[in-house]
């Protein structure tokens, strides 16, 4: 891997493409960049690539949520910078022997999520891509209102810290489904009816972008900062701490765990109920670094708290910490000791090592 991790390359792109027109407003390293169009308005551009073997595997997704999540990838991130999503080019690299209905699935799933949201699919590229897997990438744009774009850069000492949601609940979706690998369909069949196995298969293969809470949070000017997150929460969060210079502390006993309960297992090749204790998952750890919640993190000045909702259009808002002076990120335990918290989760450039 020619980079030590994807903030890194990130960063040396920045340097080698500055933003010098006038109308970009925010430009690379923020999860979508702000262009200026027109007046009153500013737009939010963004891409996501989706890639077989990396972000989802043929044998464990559906077609159909390997579209959605494409498409929800791109609109999370217009969701962290409080954008309204309108418009989004869709990209699909294919290998010669793809069967015609994974093709047809995959643009329902894309398609079904960009109506709810009231996106319009506007174009795209496709390839037929020798020897090689599928590959997606979806652009998306998204309007928001002149200045009222949340950024990552904005968090201050003292700013209260906000996820919305609960963490955890699509790496807990995935291991089921790992453990599921040759019975994939089964299981997801039995979802329909329970509940922590169908909450967290859905959490992980059909993602609900924080759309509307994001919009909220940029039109009453609630938050000072904001990320999604997408490579697990330590991670984003380190990053947004990253971007604002400052530090936070995240109190175990308020983050919104997955659930406990039973779900399916079948790593003996026979489904079976466990808890996710039981399962050898640990719930602490499944919220802290399991990737792909696209749920938001976001920090608020004290004194606009106080207008804060306890949940935006059914989506619940934790207070879990706060912002403090400093460097890197720590975490009170139940137990009243507090430890460093490394802002690590899921990286590509990591795994790939
Ligand atoms: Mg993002």
């Amino acid at each position: 891997v020619p980079f030590r991790n994807e903030d890194d390359l990130v960063r040396w792109l920045q340097r080698r493409w500055p933003d010098r027109a006038t109308n970009v407003r925010l430009g690379i390293g923020d999860d979508a960049a702000i262009v200026s169009v027109t007046r009153g308005s500013e737009f939010a551009l963004t891409t996501d690539l989706s890639i077989e073997g990396v972000h989802f595997r043929r044998d464990l997704h559906p077609p159909r949520a390997v579209g959605h999540r494409a498409l929800a990838r791109a609109l999370s991130d217009l969701a962290a910078v409080g954008a309204r999503p309108r418009f989004a080019l869709v990209s699909l690299a294919f290998p010669p022997a793809t069967r015609r209905s994974w093709v047809s699935g995959f643009y329902d799933g894309a398609g079904v999520l960009a109506r709810r949201h009231g996106v319009a699919l506007i174009g795209g590229d496709t390839a037929v891509a020798e020897g090689g897997g599928i590959v997606v990438d979806v652009v998306a744009a998204g309007e928001v209102k002149r200045g009222l774009a949340l950024r990552r850069d904005g968090a201050r000492p003292g700013d209260l810290l906000y996820v919305t949601g609960r963490l955890g609940m699509a790496a807990l979706g995935l291991e089921m489904l790992k453990s599921n690998a040759r019975r994939a369909s089964t299981t997801n069949r039995r979802a329909e009816g329970g509940g922590i196995v169908r909450q967290a298969l859905g959490a992980h293969l059909y993602p609900e972008p924080r759309l509307g809470t994001g919009r909220y949070l940029a039109a009453h000017r609630l938050a000072s900062a904001a990320i999604d997150v997408s490579d697990g929460f330590a991670r984003d969060l380190g990053r947004l701490c990253a971007a604002s210079a400052c530090a936070a502390i995240v109190r175990e006993e308020s983050l919104p765990l997955p659930r406990s309960g039973t779900l399916l297992t079948s790593s003996t090749g026979r489904p079976r109920q466990q808890t996710v204790r039981e399962a050898r998952l640990d719930p602490l750890e499944l919220a802290l670094r399991g990737g792909e919640d696209y749920e938001l993190i976001f920090t608020v000045p004290r004194p606009r708290a106080g207008r804060l909702p306890r949940s935006i259009k059914g989506v619940a808002l934790h207070q879990i910490g706060e912002i403090r002076r400093g460097r890197g990120l720590r975490l009170l335990l139940r137990s009243g000791s507090e430890v460093r918290l490394a802002p690590r989760g899921y990286d590509h450039f990591r795994r790939a090592r």
